[in-house]
């Protein structure tokens, strides 16, 4: 493959603006951004995006998503035209650990209702049992790829009490029991929190739903970073209707922005981000930074990283 032009769809902007990434790649490559939803597709090599149009099946060797998780784009049909798919995982452990740690105090520490209080000018302090500190808490941590290790880390620095489920079950260091997808109920039971950070592909729809909500604490956070299908969404609002769980906190949901009229705005202990969780300002440096890296495999003969198809 050779690969001497890319195009850097606008719809990056959701993230960075595509010039950032543009100016960051142009010493490398010959690089302009686009607009694959609105004009014809010229003809790029390769192209940088969030969204996926059907115009890239139309000459464009590599698609490089600015993602982790590639649910948007159809793999079968992109292997089928012979066009190469890498993701951006890697990338996002510090910013999406960090938020959940954020999370995480905002409940323990009771900033959810201050902040809420605050909008009101209600001088409004916890009862005096509500606050709690996070050493020692149990958490679960379902997902420990390069989102779960970014929380595990900053977990386990602050004396919370980490387990974790993964695919393959595998142990993992600072996770002090790493269970399989079938513990997944075992794993969940005594967690005080629970952080969602796996892919979204068929075995995890709806991983989480009524069944899951029951095993879990009645005084238990889920913690939703990893796509918002993971999570029956109606059986969430449920479980936090008749008091079944502690709160949540959510970057992503089944419907993208959250519709004005969904039940989750209105829960006191509910935490509401825009899919925002992985934002940082070195977001398109870090992005130039794995197609900087594919570009001199490609002239290497190298094989791509974070390869899907
Ligand atoms: P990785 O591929 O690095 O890690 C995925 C992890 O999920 C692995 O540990 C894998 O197990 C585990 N896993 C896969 N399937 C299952 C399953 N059925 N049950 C339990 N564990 C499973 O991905 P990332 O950490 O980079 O990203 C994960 C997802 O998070 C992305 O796909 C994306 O959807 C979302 N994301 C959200 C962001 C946000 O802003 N909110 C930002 C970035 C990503 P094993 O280790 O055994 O293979």
């Amino acid at each position: 493959m050779e690969v001497s032009s890319i195009g850097i769809d606008r719809s990056v902007s959701a993230v960075f603006p595509p010039e950032q990434l543009r100016d960051a790649l142009t010493d490398a490559v010959e690089v302009a951004v686009i607009d694959a939803g609105n004009d014809p597709l010229e003809p790029y090599d390769a192209v940088v995006t969030m969204a996926y149009h059907e115009s890239y099946l139309e000459g464009v060797h590599w698609i490089h998503s600015i993602q982790a998780g590639v649910d948007r784009f159809p793999v079968d049909e992109l292997r089928k035209h012979g066009v190469t798919l890498t993701n951006s995982s890697g990338i996002h452990g510090p910013a999406v650990g960090e938020t959940v740690i954020g999370y995480m105090l905002s409940f323990a520490r009771r900033l959810l209702p201050a902040v809420k209080s605050q909008t009101h000018r209600e001088w409004s302090p916890p009862a005096w049992d509500d606050a709690y500190t996070l050493a020692n808490e149990r958490c679960c941590i379902v997902g420990l790829g390069t989102l779960g290790r970014g929380i595990v880390e900053r977990t386990s620095a602050l004396g919370l009490n980490v387990v974790g489920v993964r695919r393959s079950g595998e142990p993992l260091d600072e996770v002090r029991t790493v269970y399989p997808p079938d513990d997944l109920h075992t794993a969940i039971r005594d967690s005080k929190f629970v952080v969602l950070a796996v892919p979204l592909v068929d075995e995890t729809h709806h991983l989480m739903s009524t069944k899951e909500f029951a095993a879990m604490r009645d005084d238990a956070i889920l913690i939703n970073v990893a796509r918002g299908p993971v999570v029956d969404q109606e059986a969430l609002g449920d479980a936090l209707e008749a008091e079944a769980l502690g709160g949540a906190a959510l970057d992503v949901f089944e419907a993208e922005p959250l519709p004005e009229e969904s039940p989750l705005w209105e829960f006191e202990e509910v935490l509401i981000t825009p899919h925002c969780a992985g934002f940082t300002e070195d977001y398109y440096r870090n992005v130039a930074g794995l197609v900087r890296e594919n570009l001199v495999n490609i002239d290497t003969g190298e094989e791509f990283v974070n390869r899907i198809v």
